[in-house]
């Protein structure tokens, strides 16, 4: 049995500053040196595996996380701040898939481990930086790089926090029902496989956890009867585990005590580990008049055992028994010992982790569009236009100088460009002087 919860976000990480173009201005010196400043780096945006967590939830309800710019550069050599990265706490077991190519970016197994999904840009240089012997008051500067951005898919097998277990007709299913729609804000929770048997519940600390109600335990299931391996293996899983009983006595149910024994026989007899899995024990049906006489005697049975008295089907008493296991969970949560298999929860698997820049398909391109206009665009060319803006007298002379080497200049020629026609390089219209 394999419940799949999915959330799909778009990342931004955050824009590096742009370099300063500033001049040492004092009193009694007429023409100080260069001293603009560097660019901050932009945020980058970080997975981390966190085992407090256990779902998707939080993540479904974003529809894209952007992680700030770095500042620009000031004058006085003084560096632009870098901004701060973002961390997004995610659940143990989260495949992270970039959604365009379905290729996996990451397998979060481990607690605390961290992955930087999208690096900030890094920060331009300022013209302190770009001085020489030849050029002592550069106007030189560099714009901060873009941050990467890629659309992720997460996915994440959901593992039930509490089990219910209990005879069939015990109200189990009932109960699952209503207690995620006593929430109406995850009542439609959208599991892409077996919904009904899978709810998520928020309690009043808004702690969140996942509730199954597993069908199929009758006597002798631990021998394989019914659907009983399939229903225990899932049971193992959980770190709780909700006896529900039914109290109302009808259809043969009057021995309550005898009817949870033979739940935990069948637990205990599947793996001897489950009869010391912590437990809680739900009296259902109380709306029903027996049950009342039927829970005086079972107490009696059980005298030092907390019980929560509900009814499913009236909703008696379902934000209690829902804040009671979610004080539970959050106190053995941390205690692995408590609920914890032999083997681990999720395989971790070799996947290869790659980036995602997406490449143009041409370093250079030049289209002449006819009437005197000709296009230049491609990869490098964009990282020339991105990297120095053409504000100050150098950096127009560099990005001349880079589109040269970039041989645009010749291609241009090549093209049938004449003196006089106008040069597109993406927003810049430029005219060629040939
Ligand atoms: P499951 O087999 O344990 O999943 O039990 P179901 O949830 O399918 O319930 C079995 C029967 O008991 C259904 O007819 C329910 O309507 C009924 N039932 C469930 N909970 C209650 C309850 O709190 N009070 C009463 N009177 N009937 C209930
Ligand atoms: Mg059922």
């Amino acid at each position: 049995m394999k419940f799949i919860d999915v959330a799909t976000i778009k990342l931004f990480a955050g824009k590096g500053g742009d370099g300063a173009v500033a001049f040492h201005r004092e009193l009694y010196v007429p023409k100080g040196g260069p001293s603009g400043g560097d660019g901050g780096n932009g945020g980058s945006i970080i997975f981390v595996g966190d085992e407090g967590i256990n779902t998707l939830l939080d993540l479904k309800y974003q529809r894209e996380i952007k992680a700030a710019d770095g500042k620009n550069g000031i004058i006085k050599n003084m560096h632009g701040k870098n901004a701060s990265n973002k961390y997004i706490r995610v659940p143990l077991g989260t495949l992270i898939y970039n959604n365009q190519t379905n290729e996996i970016i990451i397998d979060i197994t481990n607690n605390q481990q961290k992955h930087v999904l999208v690096k900030g840009g890094q920060g331009g240089r300022g013209n302190a930086r770009f001085a020489n012997a030849k050029n002592k008051a550069p106007t030189i500067f560099e714009a901060g790089d873009l941050g990467e951005t890629v659309e992720i898919r997460c996915e994440l097998k959901v593992l039930a926090d509490v089990g219910l277990v209990g005879l069939p007709n015990a109200g189990k299913s009932t109960l699952l029902a209503k207690i995620s729609k006593a929430k109406p804000q995850i009542a439609d929770y959208p599991f892409t496989t077996l919904t009904p048997h899978l709810g998520v519940v928020r309690d009043q600390n808004q702690y969140i956890f996942v509730v199954a109600d597993l069908p199929g335990l009758i006597a002798g299931a631990a021998a394989g009867k019914g659907l009983g391996h399939d229903f225990l293996r899932n049971i193992e899983r959980c770190k709780l585990i909700a006896h529900v009983l039914d109290m109302s006595g009808n259809y043969g149910t009057e021995d309550v005590y005898q009817n949870y024994l033979s739940v935990k026989t069948e637990l205990k007899n599947y793996n001897y580990k489950l009869e010391l899995r912590s437990e809680i024990i739900v009296a259902n049906k109380m709306d029903i008049e027996m049950a009342t006489e039927n829970l005086v005697k079972f107490k009696s049975q059980m005298p030092a055992v907390k019980i929560i008295e509900v009814s499913g089907l009236m909703q008696q008493n379902l934000s209690l028994l829902v804040n009671e296991i979610g004080t539970i969970l959050t106190k053995i949560k941390d205690n692995k010992a408590l609920w914890q298999l032999d083997e681990p929860l999720v395989e971790a698997g070799d996947y290869k982790v790659y980036t995602y820049n997406n490449p143009l398909e041409t370093e250079v391109e030049v289209v002449n569009l006819g009437n005197g206009v000709l296009k230049v665009s491609g990869d490098a060319v964009y990282k020339a236009y991105h990297k120095t803006p053409i504000t100050t007298y150098d950096n127009l002379l560099l990005f001349n100088k880079k589109l040269q080497d970039l041989k645009v200049f010749e291609i241009l020629r090549a093209k049938g460009a004449k003196a006089g026609d106008t040069v597109r390089i993406f927003d810049y219209e430029l005219k060629w002087d040939g």
